[in-house]
């Protein structure tokens, strides 16, 4: 039975949500009745929670189609220039409760679920997350769609569907452990599969060069099967399309050259092309040459380039000339964003299409190709960046590195032999590789960063080369979140208190957000905004006992770290934080501590060793502080289990020192030092108090040991992980931490103790309810350039060549229902 809503819930919904028509909750009411039979086929007696969960899935989901037809049927007849977000990743989350906001429904379904007496909380955390991501990159792709919707642009997601997404993490004994995510077991209600639009795709096979031109011949081939997903925009009618392929073999798959006469094991062969969408890569930043995964790169690349030509060619304006399409209006018809150098195969694969295929010259395709790709770099740590080793390539696409063999010869017009060899996209050596992230620069007209710092170290080092020849190239678009997922869905009391005061604009607008700082001394503002805060605290803590069995204390500091794994996020800084805090704690038993619930999550590469032993000292730490009866609940450290999206939406309404949604950091860059966590926002515009360090400095021939001989506090800790204080039961449990962090730590930790240490000095200084609330204030004030419709804004006018429009499309012209 559902739990009776609390005024204040009530008064949220209805600022911000609108007021629910006593008409359109019966249609919700019938229309969930209705899929409940006809759709899943049950009654009330027999259906499960689940059950529920389909129907009121199908019932939201049938308001979206009208819609979805007519945008599309709009993007047809009025041939708005495309543009197509090529990702191997879409970190999508939940779809539910971002549809219903999203159609502006949710108040509504929440009245006809209540009237039927169910809770639609407890229906909404059935729904699977589409986990089709590892962190950042994917979660990007997926606030751009929304954003692309929201601002009507005719944009396309192309993807992978992955039957497996990023997989679960358990904890046992303190040890993450992988579980695979089977996420469509249960069928995925927002997806509609299009075998009518199945495409061939061809791997292996050799190169002939004819008379005729050049034909790769004797391939296999793989069809590609397109699922398609609505991505409604806000409020605006619109809905947008995410495909997604999926690997089928073609129903004479081994049967005619390899296994005549075996028939089963033809048959079972099958699997080994529907491998390619089987499971997606779990790694963050980290490149591993597989050829399974170059034969995802390709699959999607093939498939989705077809789909954008064929498209191209039924437009009024590829086929205004019915005998040969016009490829050169090509780049004025459609734009291709390279989300990171994943789907790079789309340069050699537009050129293997545009020259072999359509027989054009050489240097026009090339000139079609550039005006069409742009690439985004999302990383310059060494280890992610792609280099494909050329006999991978040879077997598999060997047309394909012909292409990339005649670019790099035309295209780099460099006479200095040094430079000619770094920029080069084939690197010579003992194994000679292909550097994607050269093909990319080279074949595209636009290349950004995703923060300004990233962008300024693009250009200063790894591109180096490349901008020197080419700066008009460079662009940086910082990355931006989206408002309707990130603050409308996920922290709902806040968006009523936000909008009681500046309207409801701010939702497609977010720069309003500034308007704040006219209230950061308006005391109902301030009370109502703690308010908020306390009441997410009180619900996170509750959902936290239950699940981790530890005694929270909510009015402590939040103090919250969620992000994927990796040495260079910060995970071991943080964990030295703690023991000193507990050292303190200890050693002055009279004096004050601000109280801190301290919580890290987020999954370690499953191969990546020192990862995982971040995550077990994390655990190991919380296990001696969290039962010291000394500390009560001064201190608590609680390692979130399975971090994804659906549960950053939760844990973002409770955050306190905040280190959820920040602007990225430049990954793998400087050292960060003196990064004040009580002021998020204002990253990208506080300058930094050292600036990058000479090279005469500590900090360039660093030495662990100066820092841990020097440092008293710091020395203790790196102590006790040595002595197996945190880890009594194996006491060399951390010594390859120790080891790395005294010896060959590349992201020189230590240099960053102490600036640390005294930043979260100052912000227990600053945590005093009021003081702490106006600070809050402030950086939501401050946070409204972090949108991603700015930053889809910024790309459509900068790079695509296109103008959002927040015009939304008129119901009543296209909306059938
Ligand atoms: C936003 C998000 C990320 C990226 O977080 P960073 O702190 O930028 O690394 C990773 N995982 C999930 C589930 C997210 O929602």
């Amino acid at each position: 039975m559902a739990a009776p809503r609390s005024d204040s819930e009530k008064r949220k919904q209805i600022s911000v949500r609108g007021i629910a028509g006593l008409g359109d909750v019966a249609e919700v009411r019938k229309s969930f009745n209705r899929h409940l039979h006809f759709t899943l086929v049950k009654d009330r007696n027999v259906a499960t929670p689940r059950d529920y969960f389909f129907a009121l899935a199908h019932a939201v989901r049938d308001h979206l189609v009208g819609r979805w037809i007519r945008t599309q049927q709009y993007y047809y007849e009025r041939d708005p220039k495309r543009i197509y977000y090529l990702s191997l990743e879409f970190y999508m989350g939940r779809t539910l409760q971002n549809t219903m906001v999203n159609l502006g429904m949710q108040n509504v379904c929440d009245e006809a679920i209540y009237q039927l007496g169910l809770d639609l909380e407890e229906l909404e955390e059935i729904e699977e997350d589409a986990g089709l991501g590892n962190g950042g990159l994917g979660r990007l792709a997926a606030c751009f769609l929304d954003s692309m919707a929201t601002l009507g642009l005719a944009a396309y997601g192309y993807g992978i569907r992955y039957e497996f997404g990023i997989f679960n993490q358990k904890i046992l004994d303190g040890w993450q452990v992988e579980e695979a995510d089977d996420w469509l077991r249960y069928g995925n209600p927002w997806e509609k599969a299009r075998p009518e639009y199945m495409l061939p795709v061809h791997f292996y096979g050799r190169v002939e060069h004819t008379a005729e031109g050049v034909k790769w011949i004797d391939t296999q081939v793989v069809l590609a099967m397109p699922y398609d997903t609505p991505v409604p925009g806000y409020k605006n009618n619109t809905v947008n399309t995410m495909r997604l392929w999926s690997a089928k073999a073609p129903n004479d798959f081994n049967l005619q050259e390899f296994n005549v006469g075996d028939y089963i094991e033809a048959v079972l062969d099958r699997n080994l092309a529907e491998n390619i969408s089987r499971v997606l890569y779990p790694n963050d930043n980290f490149f591993e040459g597989k050829e399974l995964r170059l034969k995802q790169e390709y699959f999607v690349v093939a498939a989705t380039l077809q789909d954008i030509i064929r498209r191209f060619k039924s437009s009024n304006f590829g086929s205004r000339d019915p005998v040969r399409t016009c490829f050169e209006t090509f780049p004025d018809k459609v734009a291709i964003q390279l989300n990171d150098t994943h789907p790079a195969l789309s340069i050699p694969e537009l050129m293997r299409i545009l020259v072999d295929v359509e027989k054009m010259e050489w240097e026009k395709a090339w000139e079609v190709t550039k005006r069409t790709c742009a690439y985004t770099n999302h990383t310059v740590l060494p280890e992610a960046l792609e280099r494909w080793p050329v006999t991978m390539f040879e077997k598999l696409l060997p047309r394909h590195l012909e292409i990339i063999y005649t670019i790099n010869q035309r295209h780099l017009d460099v006479r200095d032999l040094d430079r000619l060899r770094r920029m080069s996209v084939i690197e010579e050596g003992d194994c000679k590789r292909i550097n994607m992230a050269h093909l990319c620069v080279i074949g595209s007209h636009a290349v950004n960063g995703v923060a300004r710092i990233h962008s300024e170290i693009v250009k200063n080092s790894v591109f180096k080369d490349f901008y020197e020849m080419e700066p008009e190239k460079f662009q940086n678009k910082t990355n931006g979140i989206t408002p309707r997922r990130w603050l409308l869905l996920c922290n709902p009391g806040l968006a009523g208190v936000i909008a009681e005061k500046i309207g409801e604009d701010f939702v497609t607008d977010l720069s309003q957000l500034k308007k704040l700082l006219d209230f950061v001394d308006d005391e109902v503002f301030i009370r109502d905004v703690a308010k908020v805060k306390q009441e997410n605290k009180l619900k996170f803590s509750a959902y936290l006992e239950e699940t981790y069995k530890v005694k929270i204390n909510p009015s402590s500091m939040f103090d919250v770290h969620v992000k994927r794994i990796h040495e260079y996020k910060r995970q071991l800084l943080n964990c030295l934080h703690i023991i000193t805090l507990y050292n303190r704690m200890r050693k002055d038993p009279s004096k004050s501590f601000v109280p801190r619930t301290v919580m890290i999550g987020g999954k370690a590469a499953p191969g990546y060793y020192m990862a995982k032993m971040i995550i077990k000292l994390i655990t190991s730490i919380g296990d001696v502080i969290n039962n010291d009866p000394y500390i009560g609940d001064r201190l608590k450290v609680i390692f979130l289990e399975n971090y994804r999206v659906s549960f950053a939406e939760k844990g973002k309404t409770a955050k306190g020192v905040d280190s959820l949604k920040l602007p990225p950091l430049p990954a793998g860059g400087s050292v960060n030092r003196d990064r004040s966590p009580a002021a998020p926002a204002q990253r990208e515009a506080t300058p930094r108090t050292e600036p990058a360090t000479a090279c005469t400095s500590l900090l360039c021939r660093y030495n662990a040991r100066e820092y841990y001989e020097r440092i008293p506090e710091l020395r203790q800790a790196i102590d006790q992980l040595s002595s197996g204080f945190f880890s009594p039961k194996d006491p060399g449990c951390f010594r390859d931490v120790v080891n790395m962090l005294m010896n060959h730590d590349r992201f020189k930790v230590f240099a960053d103790y102490q600036a640390y240490m005294e930043c979260q000095g100052r912000v227990d200084q600053l945590y005093r309810p009021r003081e702490w609330t106006k600070k809050v204030i402030k950086n939501i004030a401050s946070s409204g350039k972090f949108s991603s419709d700015r930053t889809i804004t910024e790309y459509a006018r900068e790079i695509w060549g296109v103008e959002p429009s927040a015009k939304e499309l008129s119901r009543g012209l296209l909306v059938h229902t």
